[in-house]
C-alpha cells in the first residue's frame, strides 16, 4: 500500500517535471547573440522619444500625457531590461498603453506577451503580421522552420498602410514596408522638443531572411514583389530623424556613446539611410539573379 502511494507519488512528480519541460520547450528562441542581450543605458533621442532597447535590439519609448507608446520588445528575456529601462528614464511602465513592432520576428517580438500582460496595453500591428503572431512565429515563411520562437499573441487592432495610431497628443503613421516578414512596417511621426519639430522614421530595413531562391518560397508568392514595392517606397520618406529595428543598422553606436548630452541632430543622417536602402537594392537585385538550386 505505501509502497504503491509512494510509486504513484514518484510518477506524479515525474510527469509534472516533464510538463514543465514540455511547457519550457515550447517557444525555442533560435539564435541570440551578445549585442543582443547586453545591458544598455537609455537615453533621450528627441523630444518625447526614448531608446529603451539592448545594446542592438532597439526598443523605442514615446511619452505622451495620456500614456506612453512601447515599439519592440527585444527577446523573451528582453522584458526586465525595458522594463529597467523605462523606469531608469524616470516613467512609469504601467503606464504603457499601445504597443507596436516592426516585424513578428523574436529578437523583436519576444517580451511582448509578458509586457502585454504585465501592462495590459493595446497591441497594433500591419494585418499582414497577425497569423505569424497568433503562431509565435511558427508560420513565418523564413523563421517558420524552427517552431515557435516567441510567445503566440492576438493583436487587438489590425493595421493598413497609411493607418494612424493615436496617443495623447501623438500621431504615429504605419507604413507597410513587406518583405522581411509579410507584415514588417515602419513608423513616421513627429516630435517635438523646446526648440523645434522633428519627423522621425523608425525603419524596418527590408535585409533578406532566405536563403532560398524567392520562387522555392510557396507559402510567400508575392515575395519578389513585396521586396520591391518597400525599396521603391523607402526610397521617396521625407525625415529629420532615421531609426531602425536593429542599433546596427543606423549605426546607433557611432552616433550615441552612453553618457553624451541631449542631441538630437545625432540621428539626422539622410546620407547613411540612402546608402543603406541602396545597399539593400543591391541585394535584393542580386537575389533575383539567383539561380534555383539544381536537384
Ligand atoms: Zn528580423
Amino acid at each position: 500500500m505505501f509502497k504503491c502511494s509512494l510509486h504513484n507519488i514518484v510518477l506524479a512528480a515525474i510527469l509534472s517535471v516533464t510538463s514543465l519541460i514540455v511547457i519550457a520547450q515550447k517557444v525555442n528562441e533560435p539564435r541570440t547573440t551578445a549585442e543582443w542581450t547586453r545591458l544598455y543605458q537609455p537615453f533621450r533621442i528627441a523630444g518625447n522619444l526614448y531608446y529603451v532597447g539592448t545594446y542592438d535590439l532597439a526598443c523605442y519609448f514615446i511619452t505622451t500625457p495620456q500614456g506612453n507608446v512601447l515599439i519592440n520588445t527585444g527577446l523573451a528575456a528582453s522584458a526586465t531590461q525595458i522594463k529597467n529601462n523605462i523606469e531608469t528614464l524616470g516613467f512609469r511602465f504601467s503606464d504603457i498603453k499601445i504597443l507596436l513592432t516592426t516585424q513578428a520576428h523574436y529578437d523583436h517580438m519576444g517580451a511582448m506577451a509578458a509586457i502585454k500582460k504585465a501592462t495590459g496595453a493595446q497591441l497594433m500591428v500591419d494585418e499582414k503580421e497577425a497569423d505569424v503572431l497568433a503562431t509565435g512565429g511558427s508560420s513565418d515563411y523564413a523563421l517558420g522552420q524552427y517552431g515557435t520562437s516567441f510567445k503566440p499573441i492576438k493583436a487587438d487592432r489590425l493595421l493598413h498602410d497609411g493607418d494612424t495610431i493615436l496617443l495623447g497628443n501623438m500621431q504615429l503613421v504605419m507604413l507597410h514596408h513587406p518583405g522581411h516578414t509579410k507584415g514588417s512596417c515602419s513608423f513616421l511621426f513627429t516630435v517635438k522638443d523646446d526648440q523645434r519639430s522633428y519627423t522621425v522614421l523608425i525603419a524596418n530595413m527590408p535585409s533578406i531572411v532566405t536563403d532560398k531562391v524567392f520562387a522555392a518560397i510557396p507559402t510567400y508568392p508575392e515575395i519578389a514583389g513585396d521586396y520591391a514595392y518597400t525599396l521603391n517606397a523607402m526610397k521617396n520618406i521625407s525625415f529629420d530623424i532615421w531609426l531602425a529595428s536593429h542599433a546596427s543598422q543606423f549605426k546607433l553606436h557611432d552616433k550615441h556613446k552612453t553618457g553624451d548630452a541631449y542631441n538630437p541632430a545625432a540621428f539626422k543622417d539622410q546620407q547613411g539611410y540612402d546608402d543603406a536602402i541602396s545597399d539593400l537594392q543591391r541585394q535584393y537585385d542580386e537575389k533575383m539573379q539567383q539561380l534555383p538550386a539544381v536537384k
